[in-house]
């Protein structure tokens, strides 16, 4: 029988990558999503088409209801009248930076919030397996590289804090209850459909709108920090895969690979065919050298008070338990969202450029 699963943060970019994923495999799909002043849900237009709207083609296996994970009733609410047989946990206050600006809604709902929806899933006594996205930042200042699933937790930021909370609560209820619940030990990984405030995006975006002319310049925080970055699309299918093993069990989703921001940074320019240095003599007004090379400069407006300064996770243990490994190498996730800015930003009339400059000084 077709199986239903309830996903939390559908409207994210990996709540809308395994939405289609599951609707693919023959699931019923409910989504939840919060009420927002302007429509929220451009990442699922693709495969929901509101109601509202005539002349759309709707995935009528694909349903969505308001909720928030800050509001216990409704998360009981909807757990005992769609009774799913998956919960993906993906909604949370996902940025770094912010969680030091807001700790306690932070608190609230990305740890919080994780903990009422398995007390909806215990109270209503129907079987649903449970995924939690948690995070590598839970290892923040780790003791070892690789981590691994036995690496200790130095958490690092509120946001942080807040995916220890939900974790350990994951793993008491699978310890306490008996339940199917587990953690996904997730490390960044990025696409077209990054949110614009993450490094990745941010950068690639600005890549494609100096190439186009529309932007003159980018300012980052600390270009030193070093990030396994995996594709979203891969990571979907992990989580998929976990919640269809023989025993619950928590995983390291990762790539094994590390990249630099300042080394992201002049892929994606050189993908876009924009020359870059990091240094300010002789610019112009426009942020241009002699050289023709755009700068990109360093504000500590974009610092965190403390950092997770390098991770790389070791994914040996899903790669060989559930048969997981990533499918698309770094230069390929760089290069897809780059294109993606560049062909968003010209209105789709711009295909994909031709292998670009390298930057001026690389590290
Ligand atoms: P996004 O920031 O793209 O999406 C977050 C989702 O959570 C959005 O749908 C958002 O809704 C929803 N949300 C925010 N607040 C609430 C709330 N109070 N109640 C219900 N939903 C809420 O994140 P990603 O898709 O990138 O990440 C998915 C999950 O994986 C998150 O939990 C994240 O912390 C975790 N993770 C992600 C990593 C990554 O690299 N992407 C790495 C490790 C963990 P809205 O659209 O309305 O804002
Ligand atoms: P995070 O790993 O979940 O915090 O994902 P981010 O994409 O927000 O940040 C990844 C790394 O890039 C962190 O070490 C940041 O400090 C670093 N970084 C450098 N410049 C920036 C910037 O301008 N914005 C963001 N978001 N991060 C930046």
């Amino acid at each position: 029988m077709a199986k239903t699963a309830l996903i939390t943060g559908i409207t994210g970019q990996d709540g809308s990558y395994l939405a289609e994923l599951l609707l693919a495999k023959g699931y019923t799909v409910w989504g939840m999503i919060r009420r927002a002043s302007s429509i929220n849900t451009g990442r699922i237009d693709g495969i929901y088409r509101s109601p509202q709207r005539e002349n759309t083609h709707r995935d009528a296996r694909l349903r969505l209801v308001y909720g928030d994970l800050a509001d216990g009733s409704v998360l009981n609410r909807h757990v005992k009248s769609i009774r799913p047989d998956e919960v993906y946990n993906l909604g949370a206050q996902t940025h770094v930076k912010v969680s030091f600006e807001l700790p306690v809604y932070t608190g609230d709902v990305t740890g919080l919030g994780a903990v009422r929806l398995l007390e909806a899933l215990r109270e209503c006594g129907h079987e649903s397996r449970f995924y939690q996205a948690s995070s590598s930042e839970l290892f923040g200042l780790a003791s070892e590289s690789p981590q691994n699933e036995q690496t200790p937790f130095h958490p690092r930021s509120p946001y942080a804090c807040a995916k220890a909370y939900a974790f350990h609560l994951t793993r008491n209820y699978r310890e306490s209850y008996g339940m199917f619940a587990v953690n996904g030990i997730q490390y960044n990984h990025e696409s077209p459909r990054r949110g614009e405030a993450f490094v990745t995006r941010k950068i690639t975006r600005a890549a494609a709108a100096i190439a186009l002319g529309q932007q003159e310049t980018v300012s980052l925080g600390n270009l030193n920090a070093e990030r396994d970055w995996g594709y979203a699309g891969d990571y979907v299918k992990a989580m998929w895969l976990m919640m269809q093993a023989e025993r619950p069990q928590d995983y390291v989703v990762a790539t094994g690979e590390t990249h630099s921001v300042r080394d992201f940074c002049c892929r994606a320019f050189a993908r876009a065919g924009v020359p870059l240095t990091w240094h300010g003599e002789g610019v112009n007004e426009h942020g241009v050298d002699q050289a023709g090379r755009v700068r990109v400069s360093v504000d500590p407006e974009f610092f965190r008070p403390v950092e997770s300064e390098c991770l790389r996770g070791d994914a040996s243990r899903i790669r060989r338990e559930l048969g997981w490994a990533p499918e698309h190498t770094f230069d390929e996730l760089v290069g897809m969202m780059v294109d993606a800015d560049l062909a968003a930003l010209s209105g789709g009339r711009r295909g994909a450029p031709s292998a670009g400059k390298r930057c001026s000084n690389a590290a």
